[in-house]
């Protein structure tokens, strides 16, 4: 029997919020000459809101495992009220950001929606980067070659597109999330993604989707709040021994910290491109995240159309994923930044229940793809 720690699958939790009207949808009998499924969906109330997340590298399993530890209002709440898909799988062969991100709203495979990886070779041999276009350049930030900036290799609409086009429009849709990829291929063509500048530590859109930010992006991007996290450390949320049965410390570096407590700094002794890039691999890039979408509820109005069209919101969590880059998924440090995710989610879920009214909020929350266990791992259970 293999351990609990396999080769990871897709997670896809999805919440279905409770906005159907007192009439229960009834199937079966046919009533004024329309089928009653019919009618039952002309009955439902649409959202006012429909908010997608993505945590970045989030294997089923660990939901899955760490469900007892989660707190009260994130992912707790989607496993018990929403409806959840533990084995659910991609049908494409390339399980990278790109091509999942594409996945989650066009519902298309890589030879129809064109993202076929992260970066490819093109027709004419050079090197392409899936977001890439020279075309567009990120507002009041620096960009740089093959820098993500638009939607162009994405050859079809995703649901935000197909929402716009319904409503002439009046949806709004706006993405964010720690990669450019994240965002831009959540948004599509015609939704409006910002991302994460790993050199500045801000947020920010790309002239693909408009000349200048709008005055909450400015706002957002004054207050600096990634130079918060600056000299403070990434500490584990639970007591030790909720931790007893993660992968030992790797044996220690002078290269680098490899565990607990992580420190958010610069070389430079004071905010900086390293420090910014740090931030990546530990929740706060989340945090910031989530922040960014909160203003971006409050700064569009988002779930409050006044046309009544229902908006889309975009989430990529980024953080999961460089944190299994760095050190696992069986590590503990994965296992803590999901538990720090998850309460952020619920912080924002409240929000959103303030703002919105949870009743009128549809929920999906899945991952892009999962993770595969480290080489050391797996050659310790001799399954290398
Ligand atoms: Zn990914």
């Amino acid at each position: 029997m293999a351990p609990t720690w396999q080769k990871t699958s897709l997670t896809l939790i999805a919440c279905a919020a409770l906005w159907l009207p007192g009439t229960a949808p009834a199937f079966g009998a046919a009533q004024d000459g329309k089928p009653a499924a019919v009618q039952a969906v002309a009955q439902v109330r649409p959202p006012k809101l429909v908010v997608v997340m993505v945590v970045d590298g989030l294997p089923s399993e660990q939901v899955q495992r760490y469900r007892d530890q989660f707190g009260p209002g994130g992912l707790r709440r989607l496993l018990q009220e929403g409806a959840s898909f533990m084995d659910a799988h991609q049908a494409h062969g390339i399980t990278v950001t790109a091509v999942g991100h594409s996945a989650v709203l066009t519902g298309a495979y890589p030879y129809r929606h064109g993202i076929i990886g992260n970066n490819w070779i093109g027709a004419d041999g050079t090197q392409v980067y899936c977001t890439e276009d020279a075309r567009y350049r990120y507002i009041d930030e620096d960009t740089e070659a093959h820098d993500g900036t638009s939607p162009a290799n994405l050859r079809v609409d995703t649901l935000g597109d197909q929402l716009r086009y319904a409503t002439g429009n009046r949806s709004k849709v706006v993405t964010v999330s720690g990669k450019d990829r994240g965002a831009i291929l959540l948004a599509g063509k015609t939704g409006t993604a910002y991302m994460y500048m790993d050199r500045t530590g801000d947020f920010a859109s790309s002239t693909y989707y408009m000349d200048r930010h709008p005055a909450w992006v400015e706002r957002f991007r004054a207050a600096k709040p990634q130079d918060r996290y600056y000299a403070r450390s990434w500490k584990p949320l639970l007591e030790e021994q909720a931790y007893a049965d993660d992968a030992p410390y790797p044996e220690a570096t002078t290269a680098d910290t490899n565990r607990f407590p992580f420190t958010y700094y610069s070389e430079s002794g004071a905010p900086a491109a390293d420090y910014y890039g740090r931030l990546k691999t530990s929740p706060a890039i989340d945090e910031l995240t989530l922040d960014f979408a909160e203003a971006a509820v409050d700064g569009e109005q988002l779930g409050r159309n006044p046309t009544g069209a229902t908006d889309l919101l975009g989430v990529s969590l980024s953080g999961h994923d460089y944190v299994n880059h760095a050190y696992g998924p069986e590590s503990r440090m994965s296992h803590d930044h999901l538990q720090q995710i998850d309460r952020r989610i619920a912080r924002f879920f409240a929000f959103l229940d303030r703002r919105v009214g949870l009743d009128n909020v549809l929920v999906v929350l899945t991952a892009d793809h999962g993770f595969a266990n480290t080489a050391e791992f797996s050659q310790a259970r001799h399954m290398d």
